[in-house]
């Protein structure tokens, strides 16, 4: 085969899809009629293709109409009417786009006619997965996103193939069937857990919904990059560049998948296989190659990884399990366990200490009392307490608690370990399978030893861990790690934007969010909700030159807005120079922008003089017509919107919070979880604002969820909000 028979496949393909697409979208026009609504589910972005590169926002079947006539234009190499045209490879990407374009059209038919989601497969990926998974992608938790079409040769080179992506923190997206086998079946015979949490997410048994990577992916650049719909070439720049997804095509290949994978092509997306096709080398859309060839299963995901120029950080630890991020979320069910601490199973804490140089002996790991292999009689639980010590010259105080928290998520890395908690409500179990494999208490020492070393070598030489299982024992170190942690609790509340001359940034997120940085004081954390002013100073001890800079005040310019002179010049210099001033105490006056990774959205609501907040994982409707969903349409991209503002969520707890609005007296409404996990944070602060009863006024969705029902709720509460100054 020559590359001359793919343009002729691609050709054929992508007339065929196009004619399928139109009579396809002429039949439901007549079952449907032409204003009959066509969408998907939780998007703010329409049809996500269309809108980013045509600026076509598809709400009715006439609309995709419209966006079919553009993709049989382009089809015949004619520009699209905002004249998007590809040249590259003389022009045949271009039937590429017009064939994901169709798809996308034949996807929300599907959706129209509940076809689609699949039973047991995810569909169309919301606005808020892609949020959620923002900040994971930028931090490096996911290193990249393999989008698979079609099965492994067998069950053995499947798990192994996706075993190989989950070590490299690579999400895995599976599509397609041939005969009916998915690469889904495969794995699940066995035994291999999907979902998310185990970075694999199956999408559809058809290949038509590929096209789901591929609008998730197009949204990348309208969330994130500041691209406006219909600025193409932005938007593809930004995915080939931003985007670390390639095409992973198994065991199949027909002149339709030849014509969507050119479309692909067009957004720098590479393809790896494991069929005999013509090689294409680099062309003008991709940085490396654009066509591989790779047959051995064993080599393809290093294959993908050049391919792709994925920076892969992998740390080697020697327990007898895999270890990587992919295993974070993974659960270790009942019918799994070989061994469970804390929970239900009694006692058991975590605790990190700091140690003179020469107190404490790097590396060594020590269990006093029995390990998991002395467990016997049924017994599946014990006390355990995990003491961590650590020393260095750079070493503080205040680094003790980051540094504590991070056992949840080094503990979650290896396979068959599952962590929840922290402290003294930490929750940890062990599956039979990494029992079987040698898994033992000791392990978890090793392994946070390796971890602490590999992250925070900036900030420790030496980390010694002992881990206890004796009830006594467990019991008298709890009682002093319970003193700590409250000498802890009390030292972080203490500090305030005042007592300190130095704030953080955050320029994490520009690696999607170019002119976004955030600025973090010891009164407003990062609105990822991720990073605290603590965060920021551990960050910039371990990576003086990372995202995370010292920044002197200066001047104090407005204290009720919260705007000093240097922090303005700042955000001016590392924002691109497009946001020249920011208020960290205000919703209104020169707001932080947004990135787009944040967890609540605070709006205004003018009927109420007032404010709402709203959390990412609420999906009802608020009293400001909107949902998050379209909230967050508002906010993002790394631009100031005032009257908007993503924040993280204890930011509303804090004294600062949006104090030149007038502070928590302006908030009026909550979604109830979000009230019910702030509560006694909220109770405090509206102690201290001498209103006890503040929090009971604030409505929630039980209450209101249009504005009218909202003002009457205030007004029967008598909320505070209804008597402050105009808001707008
Ligand atoms: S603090 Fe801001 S810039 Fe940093 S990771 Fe969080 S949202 Fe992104």
């Amino acid at each position: 085969m020559s590359a001359d028979v793919l343009v002729q496949l691609g050709t054929k393909g992508a007339d065929a899809v196009c004619a399928l697409t139109r009579a396809e979208l002429e039949k439901s026009i007549q079952k449907h009629g032409k204003t009959a609504a066509a969408a998907f589910p939780g998007t703010n972005f329409y049809l996500p293709l269309a809108l980013a590169l045509l600026n076509k926002e598809v709400k009715t079947l006439e609309d995709c109409r419209a966006v079919l006539e553009q993709a049989e234009g382009l089809n015949k190499n004619k520009p699209a009417a905002n004249g998007m045209t590809i040249s590259a490879l003389g022009g045949v990407l271009n039937k590429g786009v017009a064939t994901l374009l169709c798809e996308e059209i034949l996807a929300v038919l599907h959706v129209m006619d509940k076809k689609h989601p699949q039973d047991g497969f995810a569909g169309f990926l919301p606005d808020s997965l892609l949020r959620s998974l923002g900040l994971q992608l930028v931090d490096g938790r996911i290193a990249g996103v393999a989008v698979i079409l079609g099965p492994a040769k067998d069950e053995d080179a499947a798990v192994k193939m996706i075993q190989d992506f989950q070590v490299n923190s690579i999400v895995s997206i599976l599509v397609g069937n041939v005969k009916g086998l998915t690469l889904k079946k495969q794995l699940e015979n066995k035994g291999v857990e999907l979902g998310l949490e185990n970075y694999i997410v199956p999408l559809g048994e058809d290949y038509l919904s590929a096209i789901y990577a591929v609008n998730w992916a197009v949204r990348a650049p309208l969330i994130y990059g500041g691209f406006k719909p219909g600025q193409w070439e932005g938007i593809a720049d930004y995915v080939r560049h931003r985007v670390p997804a390639f095409v992973v095509l198994l065991s199949h290949v027909d002149e339709i998948l030849v014509a969507t994978g050119l479309g692909t092509l067009a957004f720098g997306l590479p393809i790896i296989t494991d069929l005999e096709v013509p090689q294409l080398p680099k062309i003008d859309t991709t940085l490396f190659e654009a066509l591989v060839t790779e047959k051995d299963y064993a080599k393809i995901v290093s294959q993908c990884i050049l391919t792709r120029g994925i920076k892969v950080k992998r740390t080697q630890v020697a327990i007898p399990v895999s270890y990587a991020a992919a295993f974070e979320g993974e659960r270790v069910r009942k019918e799994n366990l070989y061994a469970e601490f804390g929970g239900k199973g009694g006692t058991s804490f975590e605790f990190l200490t700091s140690a003179a140089i020469n107190e404490i002996e790097d590396g060594k790991v020590s269990v006093i009392g029995q390990d998991v292999d002395k467990l016997t009689d049924g017994k599946k639980s014990m006390p355990l307490a995990i003491i961590v010590k650590v020393a260095g010259r750079k070493m503080q105080k205040d680094f003790e608690p980051i540094l504590e928290r991070q056992i949840h998520r080094f503990v979650n890395y290896a396979q068959g370990i599952m962590h929840i908690g922290q402290r003294d409500i930490n929750w940890i179990r062990i599956s039979k399978e990494a029992f079987e494999k040698g898994f033992r208490l000791k392990h978890i020492g090793v392994l946070l030893h390796a971890m602490l070393h590999s992250e925070f070598s900036a900030i420790v030489d030496k980390i010694q861990v002992e881990i206890y299982t004796k009830k006594e024992d467990v019991e008298k170190l709890q009682a002093k790690a319970l003193k700590v942690y409250d000498e802890r609790d009390e030292r972080l509340s203490g500090m305030s934007d005042e007592s300190v001359d130095t704030y953080y940034s955050c320029t994490l997120c520009q690696s999607f969010a170019p002119n976004h940085v955030c600025i973090i004081t010891p009164e407003r954390l990062g609105l990822c909700g991720a990073y605290s002013w603590l965060d920021g100073k551990a960050a910039f001890e371990i990576n003086p030159t990372g995202p995370n800079q010292p920044l002197a005040k200066g001047k104090t310019l407005d204290a009720r807005l919260g705007q000093w002179d240097k922090i303005n010049q700042f955000v001016y210099d590392t924002s691109n120079k497009t946001i020249d001033k920011v208020s960290m105490y205000s919703l209104m006056d020169a707001p932080q922008s947004s990135c787009g990774c944040f967890e609540c959205i605070l709006a205004v609501v003018p009927e109420a003089n007032g404010v709402m907040i709203v959390n990412r994982d609420f999906v009802g409707m608020t009293p400001s017509g909107m949902t998050f969903t379209t909230l967050a349409g508002s906010v993002g991209g790394g631009v100031q919107t005032p009257g908007f503002l993503g924040i993280g969520k204890l930011y509303v707890a804090s004294k600062k919070f949006i104090l030149a609005e007038g502070g928590l007296k302006r908030l009026v409404w909550m979604p109830r979880e979000l009230k019910e996990v702030l509560a006694d944070k909220l109770k405090k602060r509206a102690q201290e604002l001498g209103s006890p009863d503040l929090i009971d006024k604030i409505a929630d969705e039980t209450n209101a969820t249009t504005a009218e029902e909202l003002v009457a709720y205030l007004q029967k509460v008598r909320h505070p909000a209804l008597e402050m100054e105009p808001l707008v």
